[in-house]
């Protein structure tokens, strides 16, 4: 009998069985418990007590818990340590399972399974960023992706094969991703990488017939065709997406809006590796302080950050739309008063869509009802600024038609709230007076017992001749009278024992009750909980009143989103004297007077030097061509390196850009290395991550690519080095013939400008003064005529007895390479003449025939980046 669980135990278990990887979250009463080793895990992760309570199979049961009111916060920190949690909740009142009998338990069922990427609670969520989970499956040879923020209800789809994971898990950015059971262990590298937390889900969920069927019934529609022309694979993402949402959310489906296929063709492609080390969203400390998206982000709402941060990292290949986005900055620069009265009223705008799911998922309360209010209401007084505003571009006047419609909902939904609601139905009191008779009745019920219980205190105080006794209200007693315990036997003892009844004794106080107050408690209650019951039922009207046309809600909320995002990129091009790029279909890249955003921004936070602007033109000649960048360490070859990606990225984003005018052909792929930077937490060494992400780039970029390549080949050992980075920028000349913009400091490289007529070379002005070098941050056609390491070591402060012993070697070691012309070599090595075969060939054909013979077996497609570099030692041992 002893081994037997108690009936609640034997509930707990048998529900803690349906979530065996969740914490269960088990309700009693106000807390939330844990129990077993849910208990062990939460407790540590939490820094709360663990306590013991009862036994099962003769041992104790480990015990802890957390106060409900405040479970929120714990939650998060559970799931920001990797945890899932299921919520069960007690599905009735106490007072019914007594009535069942007394070993009856109250029911309790799970009511939601809190999940990374299903969160929708403000305190839980970044307001400024989304919140993405993804689903990724292979259907025979296709493959895509499909994801969700259910915290905004939007859903899309793209073709992804798995070698294109990666780089979308990087833009997106996600909280955790969904796939098949059979591939977790495949998968999970590449998820981890993108810091997203990894699901695996039976084939089922990806099923894709089951799951259109599923998916046709989410939308009311036919077949998915209504939407778009979805692969089996899209199908099969989206299926299992929803399946999921109905396993986490217990069969609420929350708002989901129609899902939207992205074209991989409509985007610039950025890799993993692209958009860290450009510091598009993050810096590469961390934080987003420091990152572009710091810089540029002068969004006022909440829905405009979102949009922004995935207009930058999925600029628009598209120069129709890119065009409209344009014309809409436009118009907002040209009437900048317009514009500073638009931002001013979209200020007062709250996260309508997050509020919307809320609703849907029954998650809301009354301040969700609020935000939705506040939110047309302004919408409402937008529209009629952008009215009244004459001459605006097309784009701006049908974003401002998109914000009306919504009177109705608008004036009942003013009538019915108070003007500041609690974020709970919990207490009620969110429901203006006037709204339901009924409720008004009830309420002045109760609140007149309130004010008789402070004349019953006044008249108890007199009779008893106890000035100190007050009446007071908790859960357990409800309202009882409390006098310190010296005034206790006062009241214990005849005649007023007549009239109070003792109820309890605490530490310090004594406790009563008399036959009026708990009438007047019972007519209170009454009252109070009459009145609350209405105010539920009328908040549940107006959800469902609110959600019939949700998608019209999200419509509105979707275009004062992208009014914020075009007048906030007006007004920083405003107030940072940004201009309009020009964009067309051509291999063009002419910038003048181009800046870095973000190194422009911190010099001047800095109060220093200010920012030199320089030019790029990698449109001179016939073809495009690539910029050989030269100068001393610290000279601002990275920055100048960097503003360009910059530039064109900011263009294609829609926004306007940092330099005095540009003139861009859409990018197609935007590629950005540096050389050697350590990567030891993926455990690889920095050459091989160099190298792996320069074959990607020389493997994949094509005609309409930008790339940009910052010293290439310094992680290894110099004329490994040299020989890679003269390699690679012939490939790219030849082969890719791309736009590209390459930095390093092998004076050696330069003399592949007189040989290949794509490349120019460039170099960064360096004034030298008294044995000291000055950096100019000039940009100016030519060579470098020396690095100036030493120089700059000197800056940086190495003893003066190192600095000139240092001269001396560098001058012993220039001497002897004048002697033995030793850089000439470079030029014959059969290495840097083998042009592949398909490209020009702009140097002689190699000699050495075992290396002709090795080439020649190489198909370079359908090499891994491990086998091309070994390849490549081998073919140096050929030489
Ligand atoms: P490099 O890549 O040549 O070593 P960086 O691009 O890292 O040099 O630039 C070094 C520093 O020089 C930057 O941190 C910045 O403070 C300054 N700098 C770079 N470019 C400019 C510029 N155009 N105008 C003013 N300061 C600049």
């Amino acid at each position: 009998m002893a081994d037997q669980p108690t009936p609640m135990m034997a509930q707990y278990l048998e529900i803690k069985a349906g979530y065996p990887d969740a914490l269960l979250f088990y309700r009693m009463g106000d807390f939330y418990e844990l129990f077993f080793d849910d208990a062990g895990a939460a407790a540590q992760a939490l820094d709360i007590a663990l306590t013991k309570r009862g036994k099962h199979l003769g041992q104790d049961i480990p015990m802890c818990g957390v106060p409900v009111h405040a479970a929120e916060g714990y939650l998060l920190t559970l799931i920001r340590k990797g945890f899932r949690v299921a919520v069960c909740e007690q599905m009735e009142d106490p007072s019914e399972a007594k009535k069942r009998g007394s070993k009856s338990v109250v029911k309790r069922d799970v009511v939601r399974l809190v999940t990374p990427g299903t969160l929708t609670e403000d305190s839980l969520l970044n307001a400024r960023q989304h919140n993405y989970l993804v689903a990724w499956s292979e259907v025979r040879d296709e493959a895509a992706l499909a994801w969700v923020d259910i915290s905004t209800g939007e859903l899309r789809t793209t073709p992804c094969p798995r070698v294109a994971l990666g780089r979308e898990l990087a833009r997106l950015a996600p909280r955790e991703v969904l796939v098949a059971d059979a591939m977790e262990q495949e998968l999970r590298p590449v998820i981890e990488e993108a810091g997203a937390a990894i699901t695996a889900l039976s084939r089922g969920s990806f099923d894709t017939v089951n799951g259109e069927k599923r998916l046709c019934s989410t939308w009311n529609v036919g077949g998915m065709e209504a939407f778009g022309n979805f692969t089996r694979a899209e199908i099969s993402a989206l299926a299992a997406l929803v399946d999921y949402l109905d396993i986490t959310q217990k069969g609420k489906i929350p708002l989901l809006r129609p899902p939207l296929r992205e074209d991989p063709g409509a985007l610039v492609q950025i890799d993993a590796a692209t958009l860290r080390n450009l510091e598009l969203t993050h810096a590469l400390s961390g934080g987003r302080q420091g990152s572009l998206l710091w810089a540029v982000d002068r969004t006022v709402t909440a829905a405009g950050g979102r949009l922004l941060e995935r207009r930058i990292t999925a600029p628009s290949r598209d120069l129709g739309t890119i065009q409209r986005w344009q014309s809409g900055v436009t118009g907002f620069v040209e009437a900048p008063r317009f514009c500073e009265t638009v931002r001013e009223s979209l200020r007062a705008v709250p996260d309508m869509d997050r509020a919307l799911s809320r609703l849907s998922l029954e998650r809301g309360g009354p301040r969700d009802l609020a935000a939705i209010r506040d939110g047309l209401a302004q919408a409402e007084a937008l529209a009629g600024v952008i009215a009244e505003q004459d001459g605006t571009p097309e784009t701006i006047a049908n974003l401002g038609a998109a914000l009306t419609g919504h009177d109705e909902l608008a004036n009942i939904l003013d009538s019915a709230l108070i003007a500041d609601p609690p974020a709970l139905t919990r207490d009620g009191g969110f429901l203006a007076s006037g709204v339901d008779e009924e409720l008004d009745e009830a309420r002045r019920l109760r609140d007149e017992g309130r004010s008789v219980i402070a004349g019953m205190q006044k008249d108890y105080a007199e009779d008893s001749g106890v000035t100190s006794l007050k009446i007071k209200h908790n859960n357990v007693l409800g309202y009882f009278i409390e006098v310190t315990s010296t005034h206790g036997p006062k009241l214990m003892a005849p005649p007023l024992s007549e009239r109070f009844i003792h109820r309890q004794t605490t530490a310090n106080a004594i406790r009563f009750t008399t036959v009026d107050l708990s009438d007047l408690e019972r007519r209170i209650l009454n009252a109070g909980s009459r009145a609350l019951e209405i105010e539920k039922r009328i908040f549940g009207e107006l959800c469902r009143r609110v959600l019939r046309v949700a998608s019209e809600i999200g419509d509105t909320a979707r275009a004062l989103a992208e009014l914020d995002v075009a007048s906030a990129w007006a007004a920083l091009a405003q107030s940072e004297d940004w201009s309009r790029p020009e964009l067309d279909q051509s291999q063009r890249f002419l910038i003048e007077g181009g800046r870095h955003p973000v190194v422009e921004r911190a010099l001047r936070a800095q109060g220093g030097q200010p920012f030199i602007a320089n030019d790029c033109d990698l449109s001179e000649g016939a073809g495009p061509a690539c910029w050989l960048l030269t100068g001393p360490n610290m000279a601002g070859k990275s920055t100048f390196l960097r503003q360009n990606a910059l530039i064109s990225l900011l263009a294609q984003a829609g926004g306007y850009v940092p330099a005095k005018r540009a003139q861009i052909g859409l990018v197609s792929q935007l590629f950005s290395r540096v050389g050697a930077s350590d990567d030891l937490a993926r455990g690889r060494s920095t050459f091989m991550v160099e190298m792996v992400e320069t074959a990607a780039i020389l493997n994949q970029a094509d005609k309409n690519a930008l790339v940009i390549l910052d010293e290439i080949g310094r992680g290894t050992a110099t004329y490994d080095g040299l020989s890679i980075a003269w390699a690679t920028l012939e490939h790219l000349h030849d082969v890719n013939r791309c736009r590209a913009l390459f930095a390093t400091h092998y004076h050696e490289m330069t003399r592949l400008a007189d040989r290949l007529d794509g490349v120019r070379t460039a170099t960064m002005v360096v004034k030298e003064w008294e044995g000291e070098v000055i950096f100019l941050h000039e940009v100016r056609h030519g060579n470098a005529d020396r690095s100036y390491g030493v120089q700059v070591a000197r800056l940086a402060g190495l003893p003066d007895a190192v600095i000139a012993r240092a001269k001396v070697v560098l001058e012993a070691l220039e001497e002897g390479e004048r002697n033995t012309r030793k850089t000439t070599v470079i030029d014959d090595l059969p290495l840097f003449s083998a042009a592949p075969a398909a490209a020009p060939a702009s140097s002689p054909a190699p000699v050495n025939s075992a290396l002709t013979d090795r080439l020649s077996e190489i198909h370079p497609d359908e090499l891994t980046p491990r086998e091309a570099l070994d390849l490549l030692y081998e073919l140096k041992g050929l030489t």
